[in-house]
């Protein structure tokens, strides 16, 4: 069985039956129980097989109406996105490795030699897991997606600010789900 080289799997949800929990410019009018009602629709263990979990601020009214500068256009990300990739599998190629597996298909025995962080990284890998409740899971996830920013920076070594960087991406299911599914 083949496998395609990337598939990426993309979900969002409101906070809130009402959309505005955490939200700082219009106030919440959903109860406690009713907002942990409506968290408990995904599962803290579904949560913690998302690669990537962030908290986007609600949409300005510039935004929306185009007052604002335009972002990077994806032509551009493409550029850097490819050029991460032929990074990581010059890496894999060097080893003797499939330049298929890609960041996200490592085996935990890749994971462990492709993966792991300098000094500073490891200390704060270590703080992060024992302080912020890491699940196993969570700590490779993390691993994985810091491999994958220094690859976007053209870097072999998984640094302190990678590892910062990658741990920031897992914010929801230690804010809302800290309590498991
Ligand atoms: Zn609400």
């Amino acid at each position: 069985m083949t496998y395609p080289s990337s598939f990426v799997l993309v979900c969002a949800m409101n906070p809130c039956r009402c959309g505005y929990f955490g939200d700082a410019s219009h106030r919440c009018t959903c109860t406690p129980s009713s907002i942990r009602a409506y968290l408990d629709r995904i599962s803290g263990p579904l949560l913690d097989r998302m690669d990537i979990q962030i908290e986007l601020p609600a949409v300005s009214y510039n935004e929306i109406s185009g007052k604002t500068a335009p972002g990077e256009p994806s032509s551009e990300i493409r550029k850097r996105v490819n050029a991460a990739r032929a990074f990581a599998r010059a890496r894999m190629t060097a080893a003797g490795e499939s330049p298929e597996i890609t960041n996200a298909r490592m085996t935990p025995a890749q994971l462990h030699r492709y993966c792991q962080p300098d000094a500073a990284g490891s200390e704060l890998m270590r703080a992060a897991y024992e302080t912020l409740g890491l699940s196993a899971r969570g700590h490779d996830r993390v691993l994985r997606v810091a491999r994958t920013i220094a690859d976007l920076d053209g870097q072999e070594t998984i640094g302190e600010r990678q590892i910062a960087e990658a741990i920031s991406y897992r914010s929801l299911d230690r804010k809302y789900w800290r309590n498991g599914g």
